[in-house]
């Protein structure tokens, strides 16, 4: 099996097995996201205690890849920092929308995803969820200043 298709399997399980899909009932915070072009949307819930993620839910509807995207970040974010977080939608961006290849073995699972690259028009739906990650968190941020 060459990698391609291997990476298509994971994109199809995710798809079809949504990990963390559903939604927190006392979320610290949250963000819609949509893309337009393809008419994905999303919800994201995100738990945050003393700058960890400690749980994380997404909801809404999209076609394969936004949702595929949405479960591997998910994923991807349950007990990492903030930080670790917002470092990750960098190296991310820069390998989907900047074709940076030098990111790709910092993304691990992730770098399933990198075959988007190819598909110009499926770009906004692999960042869709990071977008609506990185609004989160800003307000996240934004409660913890007032406070
Ligand atoms: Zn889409």
């Amino acid at each position: 099996m060459d990698i391609r298709s291997l990476y298509q399997e994971v994109i199809v399980d995710h798809n079809r097995n949504p990990r963390n899909y559903g939604e927190l009932q006392h979320p610290t915070c949250f963000a819609d996201g949509y893309n337009p072009l393809c008419g994905d949307k999303i919800k994201l819930f995100l738990e945050i205690n003393e700058d960890i993620i400690t749980d994380v839910k997404f909801s809404g509807c999209g076609c394969a890849i936004s949702t595929a995207s949405a479960s591997l970040m998910t994923d991807f974010l349950l007990n990492k920092t903030c930080d670790q977080a917002n470092e990750m939608f960098d190296i991310f961006h820069d390998a989907i929308v900047n074709h940076n290849v030098d990111g790709d073995k910092k993304l691990g699972k992730l770098a399933v995803l990198t075959g988007v690259r190819e598909f110009p028009a499926r770009v906004k739906c692999a960042t869709l969820a990071w977008h609506t990650l990185r609004i989160a968190l800003q307000r996240e941020l934004t409660t913890a200043i007032t406070e």
